[in-house]
């Protein structure tokens, strides 16, 4: 069994299918970074402007 991110042969089982905790976290990493992306893609300059208006509004409700 080979580990997906670096290619070495796994010899450490706790971190299946990884060799190391180390290629876990990266492969983590880059299902994220690939969600992040998606998720930046969905999000256009009207749906900012809204959150900006929703950040905006509960500020007043908190002052007063
Ligand atoms: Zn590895």
């Amino acid at each position: 069994m080979k580990c997906p991110i670096c290619k070495k042969e796994i010899e450490d089982m706790k971190y299946r299918p990884f060799c190391s905790k180390r290629c876990a976290d990266i492969d983590l990493g880059n299902w994220f970074n690939e969600k992040y992306s998606f998720v930046a893609q969905e999000v256009d300059e009207e749906d900012l402007a809204q959150l900006a208006n929703l950040a905006e509004n509960e500020k007043e409700e908190q002052d007063s």
